[in-house]
């Protein structure tokens, strides 16, 4: 080990518990001595980290499949970095790993919770968007949880941003005859159109959303996958065919508020014999190393291109996390460390 290591590393902490939509208030910046890395641990600076909507739900007191954050500690979250110590023999200096200790400049951590990647195979960053659970999302989604048949008609809500950019280019890869996809602003619906080849975009901003569907998809929609909740669920269910499949990945209409946002007409889904799932992207990390495979060969191959969104330095965390609950990203949401 080095004697130049740092001794000390700046954090994100929660300051205080948002009630509605969080601002700059709710986070502190604060510099923090680092312990040394003690036997089996290695020393890691984050080059990247992720900001994703679910954290605004760790951001409240409440029982959930995931612990809140606590005011007056770090945040956490997917990270990648660079292995500056180590006194682990299965991960040594210099190599790339990601993680979950986000929201910090270094971190000092056991090396089983370390994951080395290829950077041959693909850029650090991409390990935290396609190649990482926002792609594994994705592909779950509508391959198991709401699986595409050929030829089917696709809907995907927040469809320019990490998970819905990448499912949209998947739905056709597997085999949908058309994709539909809404997003907020005429910029990003043309987004979907021109880079991330959606068949018909909706601007959900723009009222009519059953109008709007209707118009994009005239017979109708096979699968929906649902990452917004509330008024596109409720259109996107009757918009189904008979036996539609919807995959419940998210529901960020409603994370800023109390109760989550109002729900479809259930008994409209039961008549159509339609399938609503729920999904965890937890539940799918045993088949991460074969999914990484395939899309890093869609990536290559062009068939799946991104976009990042990306602020710089840790400071600009929260920043970048607010932006992402309102939409200041095309693609996947990233803060560039160090
Ligand atoms: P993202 O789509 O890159 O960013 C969130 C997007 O949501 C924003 O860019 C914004 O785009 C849109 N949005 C914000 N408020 C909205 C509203 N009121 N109505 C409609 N759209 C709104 O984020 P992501 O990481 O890919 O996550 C997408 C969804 O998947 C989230 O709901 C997330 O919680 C969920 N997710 C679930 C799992 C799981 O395991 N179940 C895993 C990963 C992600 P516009 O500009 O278009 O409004």
């Amino acid at each position: 080990m080095s004697n130049t290591l740092p001794t000390t590393s700046r954090e994100i902490q929660l300051a205080a518990r948002p009630t509605g939509a969080p601002t700059a208030e709710h986070f502190a910046l604060v510099e923090r001595e680092l312990p040394a890395p003690a036997e089996g641990q290695i020393l890691v600076r984050n080059t990247w980290m992720s900001v994703d909507p679910y954290m605004r739900g760790r951001m409240d007191d409440r029982p959930s499949y995931i612990p809140p954050f606590q005011v007056g500690a770090a945040l956490e979250g997917s990270a990648v970095g660079e292995v500056v110590a180590s006194r682990a023999a299965a991960i040594p200096v210099g190599a790339t790993v990601s993680h979950f200790a986000g929201w910090r400049e270094y971190a000092v951590l056991d090396a089983a919770t370390a994951t080395p990647i290829d950077t041959e195979l693909a850029a650090p960053q991409h390990y935290l968007g396609a190649l990482g659970t926002t792609g594994l999302t994705a592909y779950a989604a509508l391959t198991d949880v709401a699986p595409v048949r050929p030829g089917d008609t696709v809907f995907i809500s927040a469809a320019a941003g990490a998970v819905g950019s990448v499912a949209g280019q998947l739905a056709r890869t597997l085999g949908a005859g058309r994709v539909v996809g809404s997003a907020g602003g005429s910029a990003k619906t043309a987004l979907l159109l021109e880079e991330f080849g959606f068949d018909a975009a909706i601007d959900y901003r723009a009222g009519d959303l059953a109008g709007q569907l209707a118009t994009a998809a005239p017979d109708g929609i096979d699968v929906y996958l649902d990452s917004v909740g509330g008024e596109q669920l409720r259109v996107a269910v009757q918009a189904l065919r008979q036996h539609g499949r919807v995959a419940l990945v998210g529901a960020i209409s409603g994370y800023n508020g109390a109760t989550g946002a109002a729900g479809p007409d259930l008994f409209l889904a039961a008549t159509k014999e339609a399938t609503l799932c729920g999904m965890l992207v937890n539940s799918y990390f045993p088949i991460f190393g074969e999914y990484i495979g395939k899309a890093a060969g869609w990536l290559a191959d062009g068939s799946l291109r991104t976009r990042e969104t990306v602020y710089t330095g840790l400071d600009q965390a929260p920043a970048a996390f607010l932006g992402v609950l309102s939409g200041a990203n095309t693609g996947k949401m990233l803060v560039r460390l160090g």
